[in-house]
């Protein structure tokens, strides 16, 4: 295991102690040490014969019903037995700091939110909700008791469909303009386990940097984000998540000091 850069460390502890309001923007890397694999790495095993567009599309959905429900049904039980980890937990836990802690993930694995962190934008929906493929709504309780056939919805009868967003796709809506929102008004960002490669997701961190926000970057590998970086943490999720967020209340004012 390489060593992680002290400098680098300290540099992104002091920003986010310095930090009232934080987002947190997080893919599919802060799970990856709770045994949730990357999309590629999903696509393996008995899936390899299948492609993206057959599993990820509406197209798709509508080509194979079937064959898609069972490709999510899957992965869904891989999430119920996997446990938010040291990453989940601690972004959670800093909110007892008294500091305002927003995630906004790409992720569908519903991990922050079993942490315990009470807002999570989900800029690309959960596969642990369903909805009707024809927009009635969400799905009725029990929807996920058949793991082979997609449920018919309840109201229009058309098949349920994973709550997640596909390839082609637009954003839940509201969700990317907030996540912007969020990103342009924190005092820093926080960024954890994406290569900055899916969009609209990945331009959210230039909304921080147009309003000279600082943006802490946690990768073990290069990625996309770091030319806009202030700085760049190379390490794991669990590595290094715990130990750069804040978990005491920040300093009051200095004694003296001008008030606004
Ligand atoms: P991605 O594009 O978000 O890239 C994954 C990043 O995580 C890479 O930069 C990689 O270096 C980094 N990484 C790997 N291990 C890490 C660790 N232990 N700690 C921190 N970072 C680590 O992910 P993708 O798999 O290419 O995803 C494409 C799309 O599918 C995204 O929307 C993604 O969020 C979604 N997806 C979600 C999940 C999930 O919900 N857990 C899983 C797979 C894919
Ligand atoms: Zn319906």
């Amino acid at each position: 295991m390489s060593e992680l850069d002290p400098a680098a460390l300290a540099q992104a502890r002091a920003l986010l102690a310095g930090a009232d309001r934080i987002v947190v923007f997080t893919g599919a890397g802060v799970s990856a040490e709770s045994g949730i694999p990357t999309f590629r790495d999903a696509l393996a095993g008995m899936w390899a014969r299948f492609d993206p567009e057959r599993l990820a599309t509406e197209a798709g959905f509508r080509a194979d019903p079937a064959l898609v429900w069972r490709w999510y049904a899957e992965r869904r039980e891989r999430v119920a037995a996997a446990q938010p980890n040291a990453a989940h937990r601690a972004i959670a836990a800093a909110e007892a700091t008294g500091r305002t802690i927003t995630v906004v993930t790409q992720n569908v694995d519903g991990l922050h939110r079993r942490a315990g962190s009470s807002d999570v934008v989900e800029l690309h929906g959960s596969i642990v909700r369903a909805k009707c493929l024809e927009g009635c709504g969400p799905a009725p309780a029990g929807w996920e008791h058949d793991a082979r056939l997609p449920p018919p919805c309840p109201r229009c009868g058309v098949p349920l469909r994973p709550d997640v967003v596909w390839f082609g796709e637009m954003l839940p809506p509201g969700a990317f303009e907030r996540a912007e929102r969020l990103a342009a008004e924190a005092d820093a960002m926080l960024v954890v386990g994406t290569s900055g490669l899916v969009q609209p997701a990945a331009s959210l961190p230039w909304a921080a940097v147009r309003q000279h926000r600082p943006v802490i970057v946690v990768d073990p590998n290069p990625t996309e984000l770091d030319r806009l970086a202030t700085v760049t943490v190379r390490g794991s999720a669990v590595r290094v998540v715990p130990s750069i967020l804040p978990t005491t209340r920040p300093a009051p004012p200095a004694r003296g000091a001008a008030a606004p």
